[in-house]
């Protein structure tokens, strides 16, 4: 039996499909940034950033590929020269063949996603997202077709993305109606004849499609109806998406149990992979929370709009001293604050899961990228001694 050759495109796809492009912030740069697609490879490795430490790592353990959380050149650049640290790690990459592909705010946005995992570690089921991210709408279409062709021009239209409400594809409903046109001079019409009015039986078919695929149904439509100028209509719903499933930054979700805000930030503690400083909470140690927002990485732009969730404890990281204690003094919800790193690295866990049905090896590089190596507290002599 031949095995089927699984490239660098394979991969993207896998995680593209799990991650789409188009839930990336607008500012954020995703997807592959360096590599052949149409390398073979036989080995995956996952990490949160790509340091020159992890891009050595994953040659040396023999990947072709590295998928990370951070982007490696989110800003412009001039050079990748290799004396310059970026392009240093570049080179290594691109000279032992291991391509670099980053999923960013679109794995934070994607169910599941970034915030799912940080959302089970620290005891929540994952609810809505803090900030929703809508795809740009849905639209309602009407598709006139003679009755013998419906089937035809419907597989068309649901293979490319029509009619899939949740977790159900292929959904129309269909009603038959008469329909009538006069063709005139220069048409060529499938029935009928010019300059006579002709009637017919036709079918109606409604189905819903994301808006951004209305060009690429018009198109499909337009090639697959028997007629010359096919009858239809498309009509942009109002937003119906149940938050509670809905794509975006963030999640809330409640603790079984309330427990003060100095228990609930050793339960984050004690879930999260460890770094030197720990995790640290602000507000009152003996608060009881129960709502807890969660949302990986820096998220402390989403203060105020947790503080209007109504919920009782916000875990992000990379807070700053006034914004904190603004939001405390506005009777915002209490804060715990981990170190970045802790609080996305387990996302790799995810990552990997997508890649592996694709039949290629896989290896999470375990180490601990977080800037921040050293945490002291000072050695006081309360005994004067
Ligand atoms: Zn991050």
């Amino acid at each position: 039996m031949t095995q089927h050759q699984v490239t660098v495109a394979d991969v993207v796809a896998a995680l593209e499909a799990a991650y789409p492009p188009a839930l990336a912030e607008s500012w954020d740069k995703v997807g592959l940034i360096c590599g052949d697609p149409h390398a073979e490879v036989t080995k995956v490795a996952f990490a949160l950033d790509c340091t020159y430490e992890v891009a050595r790592r994953a040659v040396d353990t023999g990947a072709q590929m590295l998928v990370v959380h951070h982007p490696l050149l989110l800003r412009g650049v001039n050079s990748v020269a290799a004396n310059t640290p970026k392009g240093r790690i570049l080179h290594l990459l691109i000279s032992n063949g291991c391509a670099l592909f980053a999923a960013h705010t679109n794995a934070d946005s994607a169910r599941p996603g970034v915030s799912d995992i940080l959302a089970e570690l620290v005891g929540i089921t994952p609810g809505r997202p803090i900030k929703p991210v809508l795809l740009g709408g849905v639209d309602k279409w009407g598709v006139h077709i003679p009755p013998a062709d419906v089937e035809t021009v419907m597989l068309a239209l649901f293979a490319v993305g029509a009619g899939a409400i949740g977790d159900y594809a292929e959904c129309s409903f269909g009603w038959e109606g008469t329909g009538g046109f006069t063709p005139q001079e220069g048409a060529n019409p499938t029935d009928g004849t010019v300059g006579e009015h002709h009637t017919a039986t036709e079918t109606r078919v409604e189905f819903v499609a994301p808006t951004r695929l209305r060009r690429t149904l018009v198109d499909t439509l337009r090639a697959h109806h028997p007629y010359e100028e096919p009858a239809f209509d498309v009509i942009a719903m109002e937003d119906t998406t149940d938050l509670s499933t809905a794509t975006g930054l963030g999640r809330i979700g409640e603790l079984e149990e309330p427990m003060t805000l100095r228990e609930f930030t050793q339960q984050v503690a004690d879930a999260l992979p460890e770094t030197a400083w720990g995790v640290r909470a602000a507000g009152d140690p003996e608060r009881m929370v129960r709502t807890v927002a969660v949302s990986s990485g820096s998220g402390d732009g989403f203060l105020a709009d947790v503080a209007k969730l109504g919920v009782d404890v916000y875990v992000t990281s990379d807070l700053r001293h006034h914004p904190v204690d603004e939001h405390l003094a506005a009777g915002g919800p209490a804060v715990v604050d981990t170190a970045h790193w802790a609080s996305e690295y387990p996302w790799t866990r995810q990552a990997e899961g997508i890649v592996r049905p694709l039949n290629v090896d896989t290896e999470i590089i375990a180490l601990r990228t977080d800037p921040w190596t050293v945490s002291a507290h000072p050695h006081r002599d309360t005994h004067g001694t």
